[in-house]
């Protein structure tokens, strides 16, 4: 069963598992009943690492996350410039109910005072992002402890202690959690010594991982209403979706947001900017009789494929379930994983499932 079949299944049923586990996961306070008093290394500052990093802080244990890129967010990243709200380039609905968010905080003494949008099933911030969250929620407890422009190369976890080499050093530690791209994974850029066990590197080899391509149109007129889905054949191959990209900020800018995944965003990502304005304009000028020609100002884009830390999309939504518990796994009680790719297999590819996956790998280490 994939990703969409479970959740349609657990919406038929009621159930609401994914959600569910991490509310009955949140409601303990997590402790370190281990006495656990070592050394943690984080690879990757993205949702998945900072969460880590974050949950490990509020327990006292000692950690530093090594970040390849100069920032912090991973597919949270914005542009702050494009319009008079933030335009998230990767990570935008939240995908599960607002109160996550203050899970993800854990603690009574913050209040999370931030305003939303329905959208369909889903939520949008107003004015406000995923990224700005994490910067002003999570960043504060663990900015000290990140060493940027660090590409992790290496991991020896052969000894007592795991060796991390990166293009800054080596770096030791008790406990390293991962929490990079899958698709850097698959392309071997970590040497692991000794190799991953057969299970975990054939899940990580045999994963689809989509492409992803977004692209912000603005207009003068709102010509477009909700936007439409074009129809991807089969469907296990991608999605394309225009959609209102304004809706609730109480904006004067009109953006059309092209949201693409898997082919779809493999053929929109070989454009250059130019061809992906005459492309889009003459797809939209045919559903919206030539309006989008006639009401065009500018646009912007973001192609993952193209960020070399990144290197794709994400884990299709309609992977094997078992595959994806396969990439949760840790390894030797030395090696965890964290991020959207690295769940439990009930829900992935979301940023509060990457914050779900690492309380659940700190919870894990600490056990
Ligand atoms: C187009 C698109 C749209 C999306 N839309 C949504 C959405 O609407 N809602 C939602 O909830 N989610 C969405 N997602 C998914 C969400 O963005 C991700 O699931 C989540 O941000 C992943 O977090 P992560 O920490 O696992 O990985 P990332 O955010 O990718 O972070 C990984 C970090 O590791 C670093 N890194 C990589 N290699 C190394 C190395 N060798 N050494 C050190 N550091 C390294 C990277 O620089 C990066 O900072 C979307 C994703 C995309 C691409």
């Amino acid at each position: 069963m994939d990703r969409a079949s479970f959740l349609k299944i657990c919406g038929v049923l009621g159930i609401g598992l994914p959600f569910q586990s991490f509310l009955s996961s949140c409601e303990k306070p997590l402790v370190n009943a281990s006495g656990f008093n070592g050394k943690v290394v984080i690879i990757g500052a993205g949702a998945g690492g900072l969460s880590a990093g974050y949950i490990l802080s509020q327990l006292g244990v000692d950690f530093e996350i090594l970040e390849a890129s100069s920032e912090i967010g991973g597919r949270m990243k914005i542009n702050p410039d494009f319009a008079d709200f933030p335009i998230p380039l990767g990570a935008e609905w939240i995908e599960t109910k607002t109160m996550t968010l203050g899970e993800i905080v854990n603690d009574d003494r913050v209040s999370i005072g931030l305003n939303f949008v329905e959208d369909d099933a889903d939520y949008k911030f107003v004015r406000y992002s995923w990224f700005n969250f994490f910067e002003d929620y999570l960043l504060p407890s663990v900015r000290d402890k990140i060493r940027y422009q660090e590409v992790v190369q290496s991991i020896d976890y052969s000894g007592n202690e795991v060796k991390v080499s990166s293009s800054g050093g080596l770096f030791s530690a008790d406990r390293v959690i991962i929490s990079v791209p899958l698709k850097v994974l698959q392309e071997g850029g970590i040497f692991f010594q000794p190799a991953l066990p057969a299970n975990k590197s054939e899940a990580i080899q045999n994963a689809t991982i989509w492409e992803g391509f977004k692209a912000f149109f603005e207009f003068s007129i709102p010509f477009y209403g909700d936007g439409f889905s074009v129809p991807v054949s089969p469907k296990e191959s991608g999605q394309k979706i225009y959609y209102d990209a304004a809706l609730g900020q109480d904006s004067n800018h009109h953006i059309l947001g092209l949201f693409a995944v898997g082919e779809p965003a493999r053929m929109l990502s070989q454009l250059s900017s130019e061809e992906l304005k005459i492309n889009v304009l003459a797809e939209l000028d045919e559903v919206y009789n030539g309006q989008a020609s006639a009401f065009y100002l500018k646009h912007t884009s973001q192609n993952w494929q193209s960020e070399p830390h990144i290197r794709g999309g994400y884990l299709s939504d309609h992977e094997d379930w078992r595959l994806v518990k396969e990439l949760g796994k840790s390894i030797n009680n030395k090696v965890y994983f964290a991020g959207g790719e690295y769940t439990d297999g009930e829900d992935w590819v979301s940023v509060h499932t990457a914050a779900q996956s690492a309380r659940r790998a700190v919870e894990e280490m600490l056990s």
